[in-house]
C-alpha cells in the first residue's frame, strides 16, 4: 500500500513528484512527466483546484484545496491526474485539442482519473471568494457578491420595494 496520510505540504508533494515520474501510456504513446521536463508546485488558487500550464510545463495544485483535503490522496491524486490528462493530451494531439475536449477525457479516464470536466471548488471545499461586499446602513448586514447588485437591504426595506434609506452600499471590492 502506498502512504495516503500526509501530514505537510511537503510530504504530499513527494507523493506528487512520485506520480509525475511514473509512464502514462495512451494508444501505444507514452508520457512520463518528469522525464519530459514538467514540473510541479502549489499555488494559490482558489477558483480552481489545479492548473496546467502547457507553456511553463508546470503542473500547479491548489495549495488551500491541498490542505483542505489533506488526507484525502484519492481526491487530490484524481485531480493530479486530470492536469496531467491536459498535458499528455497536448503531447499526442497539440494545444488546440488539449481542453476539456473528447481526446482529453479519453486520456483522462485511461490515467485514471474521474473528474474528466470543469470542477466545481464547492466540491473540494473551496469557498469561492465574494468579489463584491455590500452593507446595509440600517442595520449593518452584510452581503457577498459575485456580481454588482443594486438595491436595497430587503430586512430592512419590509418587502421587495426599493427603499433608498437602505440602499446597500458596496463596501469591499476583491478582485
Ligand atoms: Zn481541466
Ligand atoms: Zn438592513
Amino acid at each position: 500500500m502506498e502512504r495516503t496520510k500526509f501530514s505537510t505540504l511537503d510530504q504530499l508533494k513527494d507523493q506528487i513528484t512520485k506520480e509525475m515520474h511514473k509512464d502514462y501510456f495512451f494508444n501505444g504513446e507514452v508520457f512520463n512527466p518528469l522525464n519530459e521536463g514538467w514540473w510541479f508546485q502549489f499555488d494559490n488558487g482558489t477558483r480552481r483546484m489545479g492548473q496546467c500550464s502547457i507553456h511553463l510545463k508546470r503542473i500547479s495544485l491548489s495549495r488551500k484545496m491541498c490542505e483542505l483535503n489533506m488526507n484525502r490522496w484519492d481526491l487530490i491524486e484524481d485531480i493530479l491526474l486530470h492536469e496531467l490528462a491536459h498535458a499528455f493530451t497536448e503531447k499526442i494531439y497539440g494545444k488546440e485539442s488539449s481542453g476539456h475536449t473528447p481526446q482529453f477525457r479519453r486520456i483522462a479516464k485511461s490515467m485514471g482519473s474521474s473528474l474528466l470536466g470543469s470542477m466545481i471548488p464547492k466540491s473540494f471545499g473551496l469557498r469561492v471568494p465574494y468579489r463584491y461586499k455590500y452593507r446595509c446602513p440600517g442595520c449593518g448586514g452584510t452581503w457577498e457578491r459575485q456580481k454588482k447588485i443594486e438595491g436595497s437591504c430587503r430586512a430592512c426595506s419590509g418587502s421587495n420595494i426599493y427603499d433608498p434609506k437602505f440602499k446597500l452600499v458596496l463596501v469591499d471590492e476583491a478582485l
